[in-house]
């Protein structure tokens, strides 16, 4: 066999730069792509990754490799590949995709040295333990949360279950647990099998039954077959078929990561699948944003150790260090927190596609709103579409009204009219019966603007070139770009009017207006403003699933996999302004909005509504979710993004630019334009930049060069050398996002 003779290595002290090494001949065949090697480096030596192995080094003169440390490597080779994948879609340097894959936290520790406590639950002690922790509480929900894990890290079990270590301790004293002491990295694999599980499953309806066997077709296929995407209706069974399909998989040996939009926005999700994996002694392992740093790498290792064989969390779980990999989800696939921000701008759904045809493992993309990709992709059969149409036990979907407000009286103190009769009727009447009410508003604050209605002027941010929100709680205008906020003004900054005019509303105007239609109401804001405080949000939930609540009024945040049979109306609120932002992807995001929100209503036995106030009742977003109409949707979306060239029918690629200075900013942008014509010809046409739809964030202007691309076109390498490679004057910044989000 002919074992690579090279290595390109990436050091671990500073990933972005590669380096060649030789591999000696006693090390050949041993080095897998990322592997821990120790290689020499000038007088010393150092750690670094193996990350590629290329027929010849690019420099004459390369030393050997010196070492191997460990025996498998500590990025699974698989996610190396991915790492290669990303820097050459989203052209961004491999480093950073590294840094992306292989976290600080876990970099930076050897790994080895620590020592943690893995407490786990004694076999057979179920009975004996409803005796022993009769009484104490906090020993026995401790208790169950062992069982149902299986078995962890003690401070991770800490966190997860609220008790402290003293309840641990208790249970181990009682004979109920074993702790013992445990290396962080290279611990045995976690027992698996004996217990029966203890969560009921329901009886899989029709489809959810059709579904499974498509899923079953699939994944016998090589290579794990296509991408499943499973267009369901909300509370149609999504999740049971994640569940199903998980468990199977796992059954096989093989491991499961599934991705959600929001971890903490989806407790109940989570639940659902430590429920399922009660007393089958495997460990799910949940990544979300507020992990300490300890916390962050303790889970790395525990995956990669092949400890914890489910993984959950948003978008960088996909990176989760699993391999032998079975399955991965991505529920609510079309949601925009898929999508990183910054480099590297990677699209987490896509990357999943991607990882699962490098690791052979199947996929599911879930939605009752698939994106339009997905869509584009399943009606060319690149994807298998699976639809669940009917919700569980027959429910139906909401009935669901327009309102049209150039139709509704003026309020007379010439306000923005926020309730129509309508809508107030439907809410009050809901809460006679006993019924819950969600009130949808894409706005915090109290009004998103604050003019002069003598000179006209509107008080804008100092830093950004938008206007300032009016916060009536602390009474501060604040901007919703940079988080700036200086005191409201008493009297017009420019023309010293003592008037100013609030225009329009937010979720702090509207819950005054509830509050004032409807005396006595139990409401309660959700939005980022009021759900500050740690556990206020799961808080909120809690009252409102327990009926302590009428009303929950607040932004996107409530649209969000929530299940509460109690809701039976839903309001949507000014959501005309999202329809009229500069992006194709405008009335996509508006339409996704409003099915999602209607789908929060009716999920119990009473049927629902659903109130959608617009000036533009006749707007296709709007009349298309009004009928839960997702195919008639695409198709016509699809229409309009072919006859624009938008994306899936060309790539899109936004670079963009900011400084201080204006005009250097300009010139660079200019400048790069220059050198594309020049490199692309005809073969892309490269517009003049443009001022971003914000053309200032943080006092810094900004400049964008919108492209679109004809698929197949390879300019990725131009736009590395002359856009990312050139060193920019100090202060400039210069990026390059691929499939942007984003285009403000
Ligand atoms: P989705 O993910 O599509 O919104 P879920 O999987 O959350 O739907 O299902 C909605 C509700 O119906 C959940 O409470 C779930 O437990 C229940 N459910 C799902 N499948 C079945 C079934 N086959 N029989 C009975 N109840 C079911
Ligand atoms: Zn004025
Ligand atoms: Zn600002």
């Amino acid at each position: 066999m002919n074992y690579p003779e090279f290595v390109k290595v990436a050091p671990e002290l500073g990933l972005d730069r590669l380096f060649d090494y030789g591999i000696p001949q006693r090390l050949r065949g041993r080095i897998q792509l990322g592997q821990r090697l120790r290689v020499p480096w000038g007088k010393r030596s150092i750690m670094a990754y193996a990350v590629e192995f290329p027929l010849r080094p690019e420099v004459e003169q390369v030393k050997d490799v010196e070492e191997v440390a460990g025996e498998k490597p500590l990025i699974p080779s698989g996610l190396c590949q991915l790492a290669r994948w990303m820097a050459d879609y989203y052209a961004c340097d491999l480093g950073a995709a590294l840094r992306t894959i292989l976290p600080g936290p876990v970099r930076s520790h050897e790994g080895g040295g620590k020592m943690a406590w893995w407490i786990s639950p004694v076999p057979g002690r179920e009975e004996m333990a409803k005796e022993i922790l009769r009484g104490a509480k906090a020993q026995e929900k401790a208790w169950l949360h062992l069982l149902g894990c299986g078995g962890g890290w003690q401070t991770v079990l800490v966190k997860e279950s609220g008790a402290g270590t003293a309840v641990w301790r208790a249970l181990v004293d009682r004979g109920l647990a074993e702790r013992s002491e445990k290396r962080l990295v290279r611990g045995e694999e976690a027992a698996e099998g004996g217990w029966p599980g203890s969560e009921t499953r329901p009886e899989l309806g029709k489809e959810q039954t059709e579904a499974m066997l498509a899923w079953e077709e699939e994944r016998q296929r090589e290579g794990g077959g296509r991408p499943i995407l499973l267009e369901g209706v909300t509370g149609s069974g999504k999740t049971e078929i994640y569940l199903r399909a998980m468990e199977q998989v796992l059954g096989e040996g093989k491991n499961v990561i599934i991705l959600v939009p929001e971890i903490s926005l989806t407790p109940q999700t989570v639940a659902r699948f430590r429920g399922r994996l009660v007393g089958r002694k495997i460990r799910l392992s949940v990544l979300h944003s507020g992990q300490t740093v300890a916390e962050r790498r303790e889970s790395w290792h525990e995956i990669r150790e092949g400890r914890a064989r489910v993984v959950i969390g948003a978008r960088s779980a996909l990176f989760a260090p699993l391999e032998n990999l079975g399955l991965i989800v991505v529920d609510e696939e079309h949601d925009g927190g898929y999508k990183q921000a910054e480099a590297p701008r990677y699209q987490a759904r896509d990357l999943a596609v991607v990882r699962g045809r490098t690791e052979g493992a199947p996929v599911i993309l879930g939605s009752a709103t698939p994106c339009l990709e997905s869509g584009w992709n399943a009606d060319r059969d690149k994807y298998r579409r699976v639809r669940l149409t009917q919700r569980v036990d027959g429910a139906k979907l909401p009935k669901v009204h327009i309102v049209d407000l150039r139709k509704e009286d003026k309020p007379s103190g010439g306000g923005p009219i926020l309730l129509s009769e309508e809508l107030v009727t439907a809410l009050k009447s809901r809460r006679e019966k006993g019924e819950q009410s969600l009130v949808l508003l894409n706005r915090r604050g109290y009004a998103p603007s604050v003019q002069c209605p003598h000179c006209g002027k509107v008080e804008e941010c100092d830093r950004c070139a938008v206007p300032m929100t009016y916060h009536r709680i602390d009474g501060k205008l604040r901007c919703h770009f940079c988080d700036a906020d200086r005191a409201s003004p008493v009297r017009c900054r420019e023309c010293g009017s003592p008037v100013l005019k609030y225009t329009g509303a937010g979720t702090e105007r509207l819950e005054e207006g509830v509050t004032e239609i409807m005396p006595g109401v139990r409401l309660t804001r959700m939005d980022s403003d009021s759900m500050k405080a740690r556990g206020a949000h799961a808080k909120a939930l809690t009252e409102f699933r327990e009926g302590r609540t009428d009303i929950l009024l607040g932004t996107q945040m409530i649209a969000k996999g929530l299940h509460f049979p109690n809701v039976t109306c839903v309001g949507v609120v000014g959501i005309d302004g999202a329809l009229n932002l500069p992006d194709f992807r405008a009335s996509e995001r508006v339409f996704q909005l409003l099915v999602q929100v209607a789908g929060r209503a009716g999920r119990g036995e009473v049927a629902g509504e659903v109130f959608v106030q617009t000036y533009t009742p006749f707007h296709p977003a709007i009349q298309f979710a009004r009928h839960h109409d997702v195919d008639g949707f695409r198709e016509q979306e699809l229409e309009y993004r072919k006859a624009h060239g938008y994306p899936p029918f060309r790539r899109a690629i936004l670079l963009s630019f900011s400084g201080s200075s204006e005009a250097q900013t300009l010139a660079s942008a200019e400048h790069v334009v220059k050198k594309l014509r020049l490199a692309w010809g005809d073969k892309v046409e490269v517009p003049d930049p443009c001022p971003a739809p914000i053309a200032r964030v943080e006092g810094r202007f900004r400049f964008h060069v919108f492209l679109l691309v004809d698929r197949g076109v390879p300019i990725l390498g131009d736009l590395k050398r002359e856009v990312l490679a050139p060193k920019w004057p100090s202060g400039l910044k210069v990026s390059v996002d691929v499939d942007p989000q984003d285009l403000l």
